[in-house]
Formats: structure tokens, C-alpha cells, sequence
């Protein structure tokens, strides 16, 4: 296993962390993975209030001593939250469901727009600094799915020690993205990467060029191994979280992370990356290429960026991540599909000649559909 520094916190963590999300059914087999993940070297486990039944398992698994061993990370349920004192309710909760009297690192779980105003109504901000002088959380943290601007300005508005996005290698530009992981890095914050499979969804739908250009390329290795190193190898990624289902997908994982150094991706490694996305987009239904020469839309409608969750809820379906975010953090700042008035002026300087106002009918359909 590698270890890298926790942002400024004085941590030293595994590059793969344990996410607790997608636990064996069998709860003894749960149990075996955690501590099998922990005497395998991995450091850093990751839950939270709303991963069903994770808690109470994750509390039972680090019994034994495996607590002492473990730099545990959970997250709080701010859409529960109706009044300031519920914040620390839920995480009183959660210190009981995970036996422990000390959380290390503490997550506003999710902050989406609709989430951030709940946080900035209630003075989550505040709850955090409380809990840290009790001494029931260390270090303050949060989970985003968010837009870039938003990320930053939530960085910009509290002394965290960690921030957690969604990043792989379709995502490099969709969310916080690789803008988000540096400009938290250089902030001195720990940087936590999740959803490094898209869920597990980016291995659903691989399409043939793909297995064609891994089949082709001199180092051979498996699309999840490619996946993870091309994360592994930007030094401002401290964790990796991955949620295995399985022992043997565990192992597997291990494996990989063995190698888990920064700087490992060659030029050559690099291309093969870029190759396997352009086959990934070329599955697109929208033929957006994200020029943005449509913008600005005087109705405030983020053309590209809407064609461009489409297209990835598209690809991944079934899968949610697109259509959480694009509900939670777009729709809410009326920069969606549905501001669309049809004026027509985009559609004129689209250089793919696109039926825009009628696309994005489409689009918003799609990624609002229950
Ligand atoms: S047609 Fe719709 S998306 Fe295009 S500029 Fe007008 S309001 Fe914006
Ligand atoms: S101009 Fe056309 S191709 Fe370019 S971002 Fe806008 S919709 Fe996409």
C-alpha cells in the first residue's frame, strides 16, 4: 500500500480508501472486507448517515482494535437538518452507530446548491467549530457535486481540511473537475476523489473501440486498473475511495493501489487515456462538442454543459449521478434546460449546426425523467 500526506491536517492515509456505500449483503462478509482492507493496509474508511445499515456495520468492524488503526470519515445528513441543534443530533447518532466518541474527519454530505443554502441557513459552518473544540470531529470536511464556481466559492467560505468530489475519467470537466482538485490542493486541502468508476457504471457500457485500444496498447492492464492510475498519478489526490462489493473485487483493488504512485502515467499512457474518452464521447446522442460558442444564453441556460450530463446519463444508464446533479445544482440556479425561451439566438453560432432550443427540450426531459 502507499501512503501519501492528508492536505495539512499532519494525517499520513492509504491511497485507496474503503467507501462503505456498496457493503456484501451478508453482514459478516461486510465485516471480513473491512478488516481484511485495514490489515491489508488500507487506513482510511469512508461512510456516512445515509448509506443504509453502513454505520452500525462500520462500528462493528472496527471493534477489536481495528478504531485505533482506522482514520475514519463520515458524513452528515444536511437535508435532514430543520434547526441548528440537529446537526450535532445526527452526529450524535452516528458516534453511537460507530462506537466511537471521535469522528476524524466530519463530511457535509453533498453539497449541492439546494444543500449549501440549507448549511448557510442553519450555520453548519459554525456546528463544524463547535464540534472540533468538544472534540467529537478533528478535521471539517465536505462531499460536493456541484459546479466549479460553486465548488470554489464553498472552499472560499470556511478553514476545511478536506474536500471530496466526484472525479474519473469521463468527469475531468463535468463538476468540481481537475480545476476543483487543484484549486483545493493549493489551498492546502486534503483532496479525496470518489466515484473513480462512475459508480461502476463506466465499466456497464464499454464500447468496443475501447477494448480495442486496451487490447492494442504495450502495457497491458484492465480499464479499472487504467482508471484508477490515471488518478493515482496526480500528486493532488490524497484518497481514492473505492466501494468494493466483493472480497475477490477488494483484492483486486489492493493489487492496483500497490503501485499507487504519483508521476507513474507515461506521454504514451496519457494518449491511451485521451483515446479511450473520445471513444466513450463518441457514443454521444448530442453532437456537442462543448465549444461553447452558443454561449452566452441571455436566459442563463449553460447550453454545453446541459448537452454534456445528457449525454453522460446517456451512456451510463442506469445510473443517477447525472440527473442528481443536474436537478440539485443546475435547475436550482436557473441555469437549465427549462429557461429556454426559444429566442433562437444560439442557434445561428453553433458551428454543428445543432437544433439547440429543441435539443435541450430533449435533454431536459432526459435527465429529469423519473
Ligand atoms: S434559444 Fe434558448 S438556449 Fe438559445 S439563447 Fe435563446 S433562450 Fe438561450
Ligand atoms: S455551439 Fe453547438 S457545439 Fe458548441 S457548445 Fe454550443 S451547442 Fe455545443
Amino acid at each position: 500500500m502507499q501512503y501519501t500526506r492528508f492536505g495539512n491536517t499532519g494525517l499520513r492515509v492509504s491511497r485507496f480508501g474503503l467507501g462503505c456505500m456498496r457493503f456484501p449483503e451478508d453482514e459478516k462478509d461486510a465485516i471480513e472486507m473491512v478488516r481484511y482492507a485495514i490489515d491489508h493496509g488500507v487506513n482510511y474508511v469512508d461512510t456516512a448517515y445515509s448509506y443504509e445499515n453502513s454505520e452500525a456495520i462500520t462500528g462493528k468492524a472496527l471493534k477489536d482494535g481495528y478504531r485505533e488503526r482506522t482514520v475514519l470519515a463520515t458524513k452528515s445528513p444536511v437535508w435532514l437538518v430543520e434547526k441548528h441543534a440537529d446537526f450535532e443530533k445526527y452526529l450524535d447518532e452516528e458516534l453511537r452507530r460507530l462506537k466511537t466518541d471521535r469522528i476524524d474527519v466530519y463530511l457535509l454530505h453533498n453539497l449541492s446548491h439546494t444543500h449549501w443554502e440549507q448549511v448557510k441557513r442553519f450555520d453548519g459552518l459554525s456546528f463544524l467549530d463547535k464540534m472540533v473544540e468538544k472534540g467529537k470531529i478533528l478535521f471539517k470536511a465536505f462531499s460536493i457535486h456541484n459546479t466549479l464556481p460553486a465548488f470554489m466559492q464553498i472552499v472560499d467560505a470556511c478553514d476545511w481540511d478536506m474536500a471530496q468530489i466526484q472525479l474519473n475519467i469521463l468527469d475531468e470537466k463535468q463538476q468540481a473537475g481537475i480545476g476543483g482538485l487543484k484549486y483545493g490542493a493549493a489551498k492546502g486541502l486534503a483532496m479525496v476523489v470518489m466515484e473513480p468508476l462512475r459508480g461502476g457504471n463506466l465499466l456497464n457500457a464499454v464500447p468496443k473501440e475501447v477494448r480495442d485500444l486496451l487490447a492494442r496498447h504495450p502495457e497491458k492492464r484492465s480499464l479499472v486498473e487504467w482508471c484508477f492510475r490515471w488518478l493515482y498519478d496526480k500528486p493532488e489526490v490524497s484518497v481514492i475511495l473505492s466501494g468494493t462489493r466483493t472480497l475477490e473485487q477488494l483484492k483486486d483493488n489492493l493489487r492496483i493501489f500497490d503501485r499507487a504512485r504519483p508521476g507513474v502515467m507515461s506521454g504514451d499512457d496519457q494518449r491511451l487515456i485521451a483515446a479511450i474518452r473520445a471513444a466513450f464521447e463518441a457514443q454521444h446522442s448530442i453532437g456537442c462538442t462543448g465549444c461553447g460558442y452558443c454561449m452566452p444564453c441571455p436566459s442563463g441556460v449553460r447550453i454545453p454543459e446541459v448537452f454534456r450530463l445528457y449525454n453522460s446519463h446517456q451512456l451510463m444508464k442506469p445510473g443517477s449521478i447525472d440527473t442528481v446533479f443536474y436537478k440539485k445544482s443546475i435547475v436550482p440556479i436557473n441555469a437549465g434546460a427549462d429557461q429556454c425561451i426559444a429566442c433562437g439566438e444560439c442557434a445561428g453560432r453553433c458551428p454543428q449546426s445543432l437544433d439547440i432550443p429543441q435539443l435541450l427540450k430533449l435533454a431536459h426531459a432526459g435527465l429529469t425523467e423519473e
